[in-house]
């Protein structure tokens, strides 16, 4: 797996989010640097690939595909 492109510009990446989780560094291995599953697998990732930078939550983390999903789901079905 290969690194994440938005490395430079993601918070979470740049510990810019608040409440970080105690395994941060682990998901950064994972998710960012590819050491895991990769980005493919990351919650914000994935919604600003199928929605757009602006639709992932500042609160989001790379752990939180549930989340992603109900975000994508959404914005498929608006109410
Ligand atoms: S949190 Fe997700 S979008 Fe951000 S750098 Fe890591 S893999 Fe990329």
């Amino acid at each position: 797996m290969a690194e994440c492109p938005n490395l430079t510009g993601c918070p979470f990446f740049n510990d810019r989010m608040a409440n970080m989780p105690a395994i941060a560094q682990l998901y950064k291995r994972r998710y960012c640097l590819g050491q895991g599953e990769g980005k493919e697998s990351c919650a914000r990732w994935i919604v600003a690939q199928k929605l757009g930078k602006e639709y992932v939550p500042p609160d989001l983390f790379p752990n939180q595909l549930e989340r992603a999903q109900q975000i994508l789901q959404q914005a498929q079905n608006p109410k």
